[in-house]
């Protein structure tokens, strides 16, 4: 979908910007001075969730995607990367506790082995998530993946930046919204959303301009009764996400000259007490060909735990195909390697420590 200029728009004073965001001042890791500067630290704990990111190409290309995903991108994991993800899985789920595979892209269904990979993790006993953009699954070749994704009792989390159709359409593209209005109404027909089924259907809301999410509880209120009046539409959970300063939005707000202000906003709001709960601290992040990332932030910013990638904050421009090719696989750690260890930070992450915190399950705390 063809990418609208000015879509996003600074309908919020931004804070005056920090030099240290300015084009003229080379940009270090302001997190990691503040964490030190605070006296925290951050490593991982555990490995409760192990997200795999099947693959950039997706049929939306969002303003706001940290991924740059689109109908054009062809990074695809192939199956027999998926096999080796699922060989590690088998040997060391129980002794890392492992609970969840979060499937994550571009849109994960239009990976050709998105639904044998699902089976082979269901059988592992493993929960799995899919972050879905809802019209994937009103395209050609797509119309049974609702279904399947019930039969698998496969939790959907579900983009959706606001109950309004304008401003989904204005991010996402026009026609995204009544697509996506269709699509959940399908999901709820077959139990998603219900109570007592136990098919998961959350939505998930980000900001539509430079500003910060709302609080979660009313606004998830708010959702529900103008979703379930007008549409007729239920869901279990709405969960708020900051906007990273990457990629796509990243180069909406420098174009808008708007970097710096939103950046300082992130800073000025960053809540010490969210560091605690980053999801760093209980994930690892999968990319297409199984290298193993903090998160799928950094995994944009080609910085994988190896440390094999120059990345954002070191100022890099190492070719992404090349970090993701080259550095070690998710297959050739052992747990020992992976918890405990120091997360590689960067001024985005202040992106998941400000105002209320956000994560891949929303606001923290
Ligand atoms: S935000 Fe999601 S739906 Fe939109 S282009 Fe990126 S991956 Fe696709
Ligand atoms: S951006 Fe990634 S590494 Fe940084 S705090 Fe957030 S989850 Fe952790």
């Amino acid at each position: 979908m063809p990418l609208e200029s000015h879509a996003l728009s600074q309908s919020i004073p931004l804070p005056q910007a920090d030099p240290r965001f300015t084009p003229a001042t080379p940009e270090a890791d302001a997190f990691a001075q503040r964490l030190a500067s605070d006296g925290q630290t951050l490593s991982r704990r555990a490995i409760k969730t192990l997200q795999i990111n099947v693959g950039k190409m997706c049929n939306l290309a969002c303003h706001h995607c940290h991924v740059e995903a689109g109908p054009g991108r062809t990074e695809i994991m192939t199956w027999e990367t998926m096999e080796q993800i699922i060989g590690w899985l088998k040997q060391y789920k129980d002794e890392l506790g492992i609970q969840t595979v979060d499937l994550t892209g571009g849109a994960p269904e239009m990976n050709p082995h998105f639904k044998e990979l699902v089976i082979a993790v269901r059988e592992l006993g493993l929960h799995v998530i899919d972050r879905c953009n809802l019209t994937i699954l009103l395209d050609p070749g797509y119309e049974d993946m609702a279904g399947f994704l019930a039969e698998h009792r496969v939790e959907v989390s579900a983009s959706l930046p606001c109950y309004l159709e304008d401003n989904v359409d204005k991010q996402r593209g026009k026609g995204v919204f009544d697509g996506s209005v269709k699509v959940l109404q399908q999901l709820n027909a077959l139990g998603y959303g219900q109570e007592g089924t136990g098919l998961r259907l959350d939505l998930v809301y980000n900001p539509i301009d430079y500003g910060l999410p709302p609080a979660q509880a009313p606004l998830e209120a708010d959702y529900k009764k103008h979703l379930h009046e007008h549409f007729g539409i239920v869901f279990n959970t709405l969960w708020t996400i900051t906007n990273m300063p990457i990629k796509r939005f990243e180069h909406a707000l420098k174009r808008d000259g708007a970097y710096a202000g939103y950046m300082t906003q992130l800073v000025d709001a960053h809540n010490c007490a969210n560091v605690d709960g980053v999801m760093c601290r209980d994930l690892v992040s999968i990319g297409w060909r199984g290298s193993v990332y903090d998160c799928d932030f950094n995994q944009m910013l080609q910085m994988p735990i190896d440390g094999n990638g120059t990345g954002v904050d070191s100022g890099g421009s190492v070719e992404e195909h090349v970090v993701e090719a080259e550095s070690r696989k998710l297959w050739d750690y052992t747990p020992d390697e992976l918890i405990g260890r120091s997360i590689q930070t960067g001024s985005h992450c202040f992106g998941c420590t400000a105002g209320a915190g956000s994560s891949c399950t929303g606001a923290l705390g």
